[in-house]
């Protein structure tokens, strides 16, 4: 099964604080050709990273790319607004270590896509299926994948917070149901975590303005997009996760309290499994051609 190559019509930029950098940053999303991928590059230092799993290097509480000491942080709104936009050749610019938070959601990335507009380019790529199931598990969390000629997500969350508790949806990755139920739902996290985070360097740009505070007591800052906002918001990150790929995929989706770490182990398998079906590497022709 393979899809057209998307981009974009013309270069356009969106500016924020980084959630854990605190730093301030430009995106510019610059249209590419046919067949160079998603890649960032650091507009301040002229290095190029491609979006893809090989290049992950942090998963703690948000997804990191880099490449030698150079990383561009916080990927996962902007890139899983381009996997719902159906984007795969794309110019990321940056100039500073962190894509910008803004509201915590992936509204703005889709909007700012949208004002750039979307075009089919000439060649297409092929969609990786799956054709076995593939199961990551961690204590009493866990993500499985089975074959289907579609990208459905279910996700199940249980946290011990009133206000969170057990959440579950399903979810089919089409561009105007991301946009309407998945792409609105922000970043959550609890105030009792704060500190430390800050201490371990993280959350330096963390506000009421970009992110969900929970307190014993409730939200901080409601009122909330949806009353399951935290699952979205989870079905949101796995999709960012899953543009690492490098390719659409598809596949039926069962996650159980997982998160980034989970979500790349998992990716790392479906990568190896494709591999092996395909014959090829799935993913690092291209990675080693966009370096050029
Ligand atoms: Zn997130």
């Amino acid at each position: 099964m393979y899809v057209k190559r998307k981009t974009i019509n013309t270069k356009v930029s969106i500016s924020g604080i980084g959630l854990h950098s605190g730093i301030y940053t430009k995106v510019e999303l610059h249209p590419a050709h046919a067949g160079s991928g998603i890649t960032f590059v650091r507009a301040d230092l002229g290095l190029r990273i491609p979006a893809l799993q090989a290049s992950t290097t942090a998963l703690d509480h948000a997804t990191t790319v880099g490449r030698d000491d150079v990383s561009v942080g916080t990927v996962e709104h902007l890139l899983s607004a381009l996997m719902a936009c159906g984007i795969t050749d794309l110019d990321i610019h940056i100039n500073g270590p962190e894509v910008p938070i803004i509201d915590g959601s992936a509204v703005p990335f889709m909007h700012l896509i949208d004002a750039a507009g979307v075009r089919e380019l000439a060649s297409d790529i092929r969609v990786l299926r799956i054709t076995e199931p593939i199961e990551v598990v961690d204590g009493n969390k866990s993500i499985r994948i089975t074959p289907s000629n579609r990208l459905v997500i279910k996700y199940k969350i249980d946290f011990p917070h009133p206000t969170i508790g057990k959440q579950a949806l399903q979810f089919d990755l089409q561009h105007d149901n991301f946009l309407k139920k998945i792409a609105p739902a922000r970043t959550f996290g609890f105030k009792h975590e704060v500190e430390k985070l800050r201490a371990a360097g993280l959350a330096r740009g963390g506000s009421v303005e970009n992110c969900i505070v929970l307190d014993d007591g409730g939200v901080m800052n409601g009122p909330l997009r949806f009353r399951d906002e935290f699952v979205r918001h989870k079905i949101l990150d796995l999709v960012g996760d899953l543009a690492l790929i490098g390719r659409p995929v598809v596949g039926e989706i069962t996650a159980y309290k997982a998160g980034h770490a989970l979500h790349s182990k998992f990716v790392e398998q479906i990568l190896r499994a494709a591999e092996a079906e395909e014959g090829a590497p799935a993913m690092a022709a291209r990675g080693i051609e966009s370096f050029a």
